[in-house]
């Protein structure tokens, strides 16, 4: 069920739990501001999440509350994966689903990093 971005974090969601380490990730990265994992049910030969380590329920909240440094931290991270990941050259696509009507699940920012595979044009 999509999640309404407009509610305050909860601390519950799966992947604050990831982060407090009380549920298993398959990890590819972690830095002070990032935690990068293997998406459970992936939908590409390569489908990583890229997390703030911060509580932001959504993008739109971390666009709003987050500092520099975390914007920057994240971004970097995001980057960085993809590199270590091989899909720079062979391109890859970057998806945040955010609130209702885009799809978001897990109230906690995610990036999603697909690649692998010819992933087509996607708008809308
Ligand atoms: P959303 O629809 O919120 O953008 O995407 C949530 C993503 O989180 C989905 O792709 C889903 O497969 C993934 N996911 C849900 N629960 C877990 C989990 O416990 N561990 C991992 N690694 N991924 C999860």
């Amino acid at each position: 069920m999509p999640i309404d971005p407009t509610l305050p974090y909860d601390d519950q969601n799966v992947f604050a739990k990831i982060l407090r380490g009380e549920l298993p990730c398959n990890k590819v990265y972690e830095d002070e501001w990032s935690l990068a994992f293997h998406d459970i049910a992936p939908q590409a030969p390569v489908h990583i999440l890229v997390i703030p380590k911060g509580a932001y329920v959504s993008w739109d909240d971390f666009s709003v509350r987050a500092s520099a440094e975390e914007i920057a931290g994240l971004a970097r991270a995001v980057g960085h994966v993809a590199r270590e990941a091989g899909l720079v050259e062979p391109g890859y696509r970057l998806l945040v689903n955010t609130g209702i009507e885009g799809g978001q699940e897990i109230p906690h920012l995610h990036f999603h990093i697909f690649g692998g595979r010819p992933l087509g044009r996607m708008i809308g």
